[in-house]
């Protein structure tokens, strides 16, 4: 299943994607995309729900952020070996954790605002794992079954903020608008195999990063389970599993956003995001 959030900011309805591609409203069943409704019950009670009869939705409508109730913004930083490498880093022995705000989470289309005082915001397409039950020290074996499912995330980042500024990322990652998640959550069972996934970003036409979750360093599974050992998930919660190699911050000289920019971003499977920058 393809499910999602549709309306005004802070006013969503759950919706989801039909075979045609059109949205049908789950309100009228599901009280949000989030907490219960990510456990394997709340999904089964879903997906029995006979959608042709559901109501159509304007595809007009703008899509929110495709799950609510985010108590945790998780990111792992390095995660791709050729990533690393174009930033100067080495690979990290263990993965990398950071905190994004989740105040930084809006609509996968939403515009993207230039932080004040920014001369360096970037761009990071990354798989996002959305938490359905809750994960506390589980195996790798068992991990996935606390996953409700995946979507495309845009981690954007300021540079400056993040590695000139002193002390950990959380300040380069963490402005508003530099969270966006969506369009859907794609459930799991729509994704077999997490680390074979086609992921690409382009900003004004011209592609940056192509890649896949193939030269992933630590997998989603690995990822939860690690993350549980040091704090209970829970649902709602999303990583961000690290992005390929085509960072601004990898250029030649580098390349960073500035106004009127536009993202246009992707993973197999899951959907595209698009933003504009102002
Ligand atoms: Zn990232």
């Amino acid at each position: 299943m393809k499910l999602l959030r549709y309306g005004q900011a802070g006013a969503e309805k759950p919706g989801i994607l039909d075979k045609d591609g059109h949205i049908r409203d789950l309100s009228g069943h599901v009280s949000d995309i989030g907490g219960r409704w990510l456990a394997p019950e709340g999904l089964a009670t879903i997906a029995a729900l006979p959608l042709e009869t559901l109501p159509l939705v304007d595809t007009s409508a703008r899509l929110g952020p495709c799950v609510t109730g985010t108590g945790k913004f998780i990111c792992i930083g390095l995660n791709y070996s050729d990533h690393a490498a174009e930033t100067g880093a080495s690979v990290p022995t263990e993965p990398v954790v950071f905190m994004k705000a989740t105040s930084a989470i809006q609509g996968p289309n939403d515009p993207v605002e230039i932080p004040r005082g920014s001369e360096k915001t970037d761009w990071e397409v990354e798989l996002g794992v959305i938490i359905g039950t809750t994960a506390k020290y589980v195996t790798e074996a068992d991990a996935l079954d606390h996953v409700a499912g995946y979507c495309v995330i845009n981690d954007l980042s300021e540079r400056a903020f993040q590695i000139e500024r002193q002390g950990q990322w959380t300040k380069g990652k963490s402005c508003d608008t530099f969270g966006p998640l969506g369009p859907w959550l794609v459930t799991k069972d729509e994704v077999p195999d997490p680390q074979n996934l086609n992921m690409w970003l382009e900003v004004n036409g011209h592609r940056y990063q192509n890649g896949s979750t193939r030269t992933m360093v630590y997998g989603v599974a690995f990822v939860v389970s690690y993350l549980s050992q040091f704090m209970s998930l829970q649902p709602g919660d999303v990583i961000s599993t690290g992005t390929p190699p085509g960072v601004g911050l990898g250029q030649k000289p580098p390349v960073y956003l500035k106004a009127g920019d536009r993202m246009l971003l992707g993973i197999q499977g899951l959907g595209q995001q698009s933003q504009v920058c102002f």
